[in-house]
């Protein structure tokens, strides 16, 4: 394509970065390391904060935490030869004082600072043990007090080893030279704004800008998830329509009723798979909700059709727990179940593979030993990813690549605020299964601090004198020097003196798995009465019988990985109870969090609520963790603009398609730079 006349060349965003006076092949290297490879990256890359050196704050108005511009003159210098040689410099600035403390230092820096010299420094003001104090400061000396200051906002941008903040801003200081066209998508001068911020431009002023870029980036993130949509709409997948009877008769053989919620969402999956679109579905449901038995349908409709079926769960104690469901449900209707797990012997795995080679084993449940490269199926038409949360984008592809644009059902039992799923899911049908089965008994939670330890072991000792059993769960697998938090081992090694008698069981994620296959076993048949455990049975384990938890260290967990450990009790007919053991200084902030789950048992809610409370970073099970990671965007603080996201990214679609097309290229280019828009 010829230039536009008046663009002044090709857009240079599109360049590489190699194209820059003085970036050479290791420079570029080290950009690379922070995802800058073309110039249009280099303009992305915003600064992560300012500072403000635009005014000198006097001694006397500083406070702890605060980072800032300071001047005075010295009036002591000295070595203290304490447990830590350090050296100190008292300041004064003619109406208070602050000290400068320094840990590493040059004999030669001190022989420079002697009393009466003046001295400007930034840094972040800290409380000393003789008051305000400055640690390591940036500074500089004048035999007479320096004049002039900068006249607006310094950039600080994230970075890499190897590459200083100066010779990263001096880099993304060619940006304003290079011709670029006027008619770009990406907001050309809100981004130069952020990057070189005129004199008097306000932190408020910055935030707005942040706010306009990410806006167009979110924008450009669901036209991608849009664009995938209608991909996938005109892809062809295997049609599943109704063929046998087959559901009916695990119906009647089932043992209960399926919810409404359940007939609901499972009449949404079996219309999806009767179709020629390959579905793409994920079902929401709260831990204890029955997410298995409408995989199990889903399965069955498949298997009418000779067809095979993948389900991956990210534990091997999951794998096992669904392959023994699936079995006892399926294998009586004369569909043959295989588990294929990574602990498995040798010579197992090898016959367990040729029966999903040659298509005899119609349904496969297993962990990621499903998609090592040596595992291939006969006709895999649909796959289903159990705990979705739990697996990296690669995986879940790699699973469905196992087939020719199989269907997919994706579950998760951490609920999406529906606001996030709107735009972070928009490439996806949504099915939310809200209803638990009946007869369930409410699950009484309690806060107890650690103090109060022996109550809690007395209550635990009745309770597992009654016939239940009992899990306590850690934060940690083994003391750490680091961390106060009560250890899964530590815990175990003292119980059985607290407890005499009991039958007490370890599990945690560093033992082997068929250690901890064993132990699950144990537990789930009452031979073990009380399961201490990491959180590792944090998903899916399902044992009727136990009716009390304990979590040790409870703050130190997530909203949402609490709600789903916690989901693990109140299962069966007894009524449960879940102790929040919260260990020494709980937090303001963390006490209003625990009472969140103390009040509410609703998935729903309970992430609506770490949502306002801590942003969605926290929530796992949102495509923010671990996939999705935004250039400019941080959905805790933009979660709030996703409405009318949505709303404009439609608006662009119906009434100017070029427009949306122009952005969410500029913005996602060939889709894999925008990290969250790998395929599902
Ligand atoms: P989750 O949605 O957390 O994966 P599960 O599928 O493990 O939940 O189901 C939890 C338990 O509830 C299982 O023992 C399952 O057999 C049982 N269950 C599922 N649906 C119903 C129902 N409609 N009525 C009674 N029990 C049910
Ligand atoms: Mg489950």
């Amino acid at each position: 394509m010829k230039p536009h006349p008046d663009s002044g060349g090709d857009d240079p965003g599109g360049t590489s970065v190699t194209t820059l006076t003085g970036v050479g092949p290791a420079l570029a290297a080290t950009l690379s390391r922070l995802s800058i490879d073309k110039v249009k990256d280099l303009l992305l890359h915003l600064p992560s904060r300012y500072q403000d050196r635009t005014s000198l704050i006097p001694f006397k108005a500083l406070r702890p935490g605060q980072e800032c511009l300071v001047q005075g003159q010295v009036t002591d210098s000295r070595i203290n030869y304490g447990r830590r040689r350090s050296w100190m410099v008292t300041l004064n600035d003619g109406d208070g004082t602050l000290r400068l403390r320094f840990f590493h230092f040059a004999a030669r820096q001190v022989e420079a600072l002697t009393v009466g010299r003046f001295v400007r420094c930034f840094g972040e003001v800290r409380l000393g043990p003789t008051g305000l104090e400055m640690a390591h400061p940036e500074y500089r000396d004048y035999a007479k007090p320096p004049a002039g200051l900068e006249d607006s906002l310094t950039p600080v941008y994230p970075t890499t080893k190897g590459l200083s903040q100066g010779r990263l801003r001096t880099l993304i200081g060619r940006l304003r030279e290079l011709p670029w066209p006027k008619d770009s998508a990406l907001a050309l001068d809100t981004l130069l704004f952020l990057h070189f911020p005129p004199a008097g431009a306000t932190s408020e002023d910055i935030a707005e800008a942040q706010e306009k870029v990410a806006r167009d980036e979110l924008i450009a993130y669901y036209l991608v998830m849009r664009l995938r949509q209608r991909q996938r709409q005109s892809q062809q997948a295997p049609p599943l329509p109704r063929a046998q009877q087959l559901g009916r008769a695990l119906l009647d053989q089932l043992g209960f009723e399926l919810t409404s919620a359940q007939r609901r969402v499972l009449r949404e999956v079996l219309l999806d798979l009767e179709r020629r679109q390959p579905m793409l579905r994920l079902l929401q449901g709260d831990v204890g909700s029955g997410k298995t038995v409408v995989a199990a349908f889903a399965a069955i409709r498949a298997a009418e059709h000779g067809a095979q079926t993948a389900l991956m769960a990210p534990t091997e104690v999951l794998a096992e727990q669904h392959y023994l469901s699936f079995s006892a449900w399926l294998e009586p209707l004369g569909i043959p179940v295989a588990l294929l797990t990574g602990g498995q012997k040798k010579k197992m795995r090898t016959s367990i593979r040729a029966r999903l080679a040659n298509g005899e084993a119609l349904v496969a449940v297993g962990t990621h030993a499903l998609i090592q490269a040596n595992i291939s199926f006969h006709n895999l038409a649909l796959t289903i990813v159990d705990e979705q949360h739990r697996f990296g984008v690669h995986q879940r592809m790699a699973l469905r690549a196992k087939g020719h644009t199989p269907h997919q059902l994706i579950m998760t039992a951490t609920p999406i605020p529906r606001t996030l799923t709107m735009a972070l899911y928009a490439d996806m049908d949504v099915s939310i299964l809200d209803e638990l089965p009946p007869g369930r008994q409410p699950i009484t939670t309690r806060l107890v601090a650690a103090s109060r330890r022996d109550e809690v072991l007395a209550h635990t000792g009745r309770v597992l004198d009654a016939g239940q059993q009992a899990y306590w769960v850690c934060t940690l697998i083994d003391e750490s020097e680091e961390s106060p938090a009560q250890s899964a081992e530590a815990i175990w090694e003292t119980l059985p003196a607290k407890l005499p008698g009991k039958r007490i069981g370890l599990m945690h994620g560093r033992m082997k798995s068929d250690e901890k296959a064993a132990v699950m076993a144990a537990f789930k048949s009452g031979e073990l009465q009380l399961l201490v455990a990491t959180t590792v049975i944090e998903v899916g384990v399902d044992v009727a019988n136990a009716s009390l938890m304990i979590i040790e260290n409870p703050e130190l967990l997530g909203l949402a990985q609490l709600h789903q450990l916690r989901g693990r009790i109140g299962r069966g007919a007894h009524k449960s109870t879940c102790v929040l053991l919260y260990g020494e200084d709980l937090s303001e902030a963390s006490r209003t969090r625990l009472k969140v789950i103390r009040a509410s048992q609703d998935g729903f809610h309970i992430a609506e609520q770490d949502l306002a409370l801590r942003g969605p970073g926290e929530i796992a099970g949102t495509r923010q963790t671990g996939e999705t990671r935004f250039r400019v965007a941080s959905l805790e603080r933009h979660a709030h603009l996703i409405p009318a996201i949505v709303r404009e990214g439609d608006r662009l679609l119906a009434e100017a398609p070029e427009a949306a097309d122009a952005l969410r290229l500029a913005w996602a280019g060939d889709e894999a730079q925008l990290a969250g828009a790998a395929a599902v």
